[in-house]
């Protein structure tokens, strides 16, 4: 869906830094895109494009995923929702462990934020394991809300991600994929 141009111009814009933060994974830097307003613009254009008229709400994964989750939000004037790490929300808050590859993890959102029924789009920079996203989808779903969509900038291929969300039967789509 998005133009051969914005594609390119992401490609040259977000930066490879093998290595980081530990050796073998190839860290994917978004931050040059916020110093070229219009770049930034193009990229809300294209995700605002793919879900407009098809969600009730918009939630995004910290951090980055509030970074372009909040505009995509206001463009299409619906709600936006928080999926934070755990600890930082006040009560009341409704949470989701899940495992990583050492350990576990905890999400959470407000309770009351999300509405029975609603459509949610899961926004967040850069899809790898997909490990993150299926808690916050599941977070999602125990809420009585139903995941549609999920947006990411970034694709990584060959680590799970895409087959991890399929039994959400949600839209999904990446922008770059790598
Ligand atoms: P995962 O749960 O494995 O899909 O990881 C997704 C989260 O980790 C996203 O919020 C990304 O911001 C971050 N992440 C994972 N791998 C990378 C990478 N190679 N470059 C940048 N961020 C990454």
């Amino acid at each position: 869906m998005a133009s051969k141009e914005l594609i390119k111009n992401l490609e040259d814009t977000i930066e490879n830094i093998p290595d980081f933060p530990i050796p073998g994974i190839q860290f994917k830097d978004i931050s040059p895109i916020f110093l070229n307003p219009k770049l930034y613009e193009s990229v809300i254009e294209d995700l605002v494009t793919f879900s407009k008229g098809k969600v009730d709400a918009v939630c995004g994964i910290e951090s980055r995923g509030y970074l372009f989750g909040i505009a995509i939000a206001v463009a299409l004037e619906v709600p936006f929702i928080l999926i934070r790490k755990k600890g930082k929300l006040p009560p009341p808050i409704i949470s989701e462990k899940y495992d990583l590859e050492y350990g576990s993890a905890e999400i959470e959102t407000r309770e009351g934020q999300i509405q029975k029924g609603q459509r949610i789009l899961i926004h967040d920079d850069l899809l790898a394991t997909g490990g993150t996203t299926e808690a916050a989808a599941n977070l999602v779903e125990k809420q009585g809300a139903e995941v549609t969509q999920f947006s990411f900038l970034i694709g990584l291929k060959g680590l799970g991600g895409d087959e991890k969300l399929k039994r959400f039967n949600a839209e999904v789509y990446h922008i770059l994929e790598y």
